[in-house]
């Protein structure tokens, strides 16, 4: 439980302009409306600012190609708003809130009170996402440009989106510059304590989402949409959810019919939590009748277990965590991918489906979706494809590394 803390945003009055001289590679940035430019991306700063300064950005002709928010502290030094001409004031974020809200409307319902409202740059937000669990909104911060920022945003939000209570999250980079603000991670700046997770709807399931303590921003709203079409191929199924965090997968599975659901993840609150979400959907006649075991072990080892046991399942969903955080790591992670592919083939029943997931934003789609094919064809169980795809609808794609969810249909 965190107490409302004395908050004390800055107004965006204060906010300066700092002239940035793109190098070529920055102007080809810009001209793409990529949101990030680092340091190769710029020639010259005129003057330091401010994080959240306005950062206008010249072209080597001195011409204003575009405008965005200046972040010295950052490998990021300015996240991009867009291109030339375009003002940033508060009129213009508070716009940008209210139309990624908008967008959100039609996701919405009585049967889905989970969704992500803010998807950063994506929305023309950069480091602004917004996950809205039934009444509580949970706000995450990836940049200090926010700082000055912050209450223009709030104020638009809790009109576009209103809610009972506000939490907000912070990156871990960026827990010191949000601290004279008298932010911490986790702090709840509107609405009642909160001492456990939220429930929520999504599809009529009712999940428990942990905006203080969970990842991220205490739930994966993104695998939504693969989620739905899991439950709709369960049924009669025997089902292995690896990396299965707080069930998502099992229990639409459950709900579509599964006769068995076997729920696979080191963290042992996450499977605790699992088990919560299927008793939170007993009433669901399916789910009721499903027989789940929830294994808290290292998904490498309980599937080699599980193999070695002679278990085999009609499904079989790998959904790991990211395992590219940058590009040096991108081989190890296709190398982890297909031992996670070979094994999850072990243990797939002639003929099952294989649910192959990917989050790492480094690794490219063509790269993972020929990665998975390839380990199947030279284990000699080769997969027939069904269906590639990646994040449900509030979860846009504004430029290459949004593309982060990748994730393979096919049978084994
Ligand atoms: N499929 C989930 C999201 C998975 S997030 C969903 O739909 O919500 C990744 C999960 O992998 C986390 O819950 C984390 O605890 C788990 N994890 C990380 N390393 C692991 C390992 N070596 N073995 C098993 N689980 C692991």
């Amino acid at each position: 439980m965190t107490a409302s803390p004395e908050l004390n945003l800055p107004d965006p009055g204060a906010v300066q302009n700092v002239p940035v001289r793109l190098s070529r590679a920055g102007e080809a940035q810009v001209r793409r409306g990529h949101p990030w430019l680092f340091d190769g991306h710029i020639d010259s700063v005129r003057r330091d600012g401010a994080p959240g300064d306005r950062a206008i950005l010249y072209d080597r002709r001195n011409k204003v190609v575009g405008i965005g928010l200046y972040d010295p502290g950052s490998p990021i030094r300015v996240r991009v708003f867009g291109r030339a001409p375009l003002a940033i004031d508060a009129d213009l974020v508070a716009q940008r809130v209210r139309d990624a809200c908008a967008r959100r409307a039609s996701i919405l319902s009585d049967a889905t009170t989970g969704v992500r409202l803010s998807h950063g740059p994506n929305d023309g937000l950069p480091g602004f996402v917004v996950d809205r669990y039934a009444d509580t909104v949970v706000v995450k911060l990836y940049s200090a440009i926010w700082r000055p920022w912050l209450g223009v945003a709030l104020a638009a939000l809790a009109e576009a989106s209103p809610h009972e209570r506000l939490v907000v999250r912070l990156a871990r980079a960026v827990t010191d510059d949000f601290a004279p603000l008298g932010l911490t991670d986790g702090s709840i700046l509107a609405g009642p304590p909160l001492d456990g997770p939220v429930l929520f709807a999504e599809n009529g399931i009712v999940f428990e989402a942990e905006p203080i303590v969970g990842q991220k921003t205490g739930f994966f709203l993104d695998q939504r949409d693969n989620r739905a079409r899991v439950e709709q191929v369960s049924g009669g199924a025997r089902v292995l959810n690896v990396f299965s965090y707080t069930g998502g997968f099992s229990v639409y599975a459950a709900r579509g019919g599964a006769t068995e659901v076997v729920s696979v993840d080191i963290s042992k609150p996450a499977i605790a939590a699992t088990e919560r979400n299927l008793a939170h959907n007993a009433h669901h006649p399916t789910v009721a009748s499903a027989r789940h075991e929830g294994i808290a072990r290292d998904a490498f080892e309980a599937m080699t277990a599980l193999r070695d046991a002679g278990r085999r399942f009609d499904v079989v969903i790998i959904d790991p965590p990211s395992f590219a955080k940058r590009a040096s790591e991108v081989d190890g992670a296709l190398r982890a991918y297909a031992r996670l592919t070979r094994l999850g083939l072990q243990v797939l029943a002639d003929g099952g489906l294989a649910v192959l997931a990917s989050c790492s934003s480094r690794v490219t789609p063509d790269a993972f979706f020929a990665n998975a094919l390839d380990t199947a064809d030279r284990a000699g169980r080769p997969l027939r494809e069904l269906e590639r795809t990646g994040h449900a609808a509030d979860h846009p794609i504004g430029f290459d590394e949004a593309a982060y969810l990748k994730c393979l249909f096919a049978r084994g």
